[in-house]
């Protein structure tokens, strides 16, 4: 089965209003369709701190986490503990 997706509901009503301006009635079911309990995926990367290892900070909210070394390598966390954010900005 395919990963669910989502759409932002005030794009969806400009896209509406733009191509099908006459179309009422669609433009009223995007403003009334319901909506699923859905949270913005925030993007951010670890910072390593430069004298203070083994910590870095997390570039959306500034909190700091210490990691770990596993295998003689650094062991990151993919997501933030503090923020939720996703760890994989570049
Ligand atoms: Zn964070």
């Amino acid at each position: 089965m395919a990963e669910k997706e989502y759409i932002e509901r005030n794009g969806l009503l400009e896209w509406t209003r733009e191509f099908y301006p006459e179309e009422k009635v669609f433009a009223s079911a995007v403003i009334n369709a319901p909506t699923a309990d859905v949270q913005e995926v925030r993007h951010a990367e670890w910072v390593l701190q430069e004298n203070k290892h083994p910590e870095a900070v997390c570039s959306n909210c500034g909190r700091e986490v210490v990691y770990q070394i596993v295998n003689n390598r650094w062991e990151f966390e993919n997501y933030c503990p503090h923020c939720g954010a996703k760890m994989d900005k570049e």
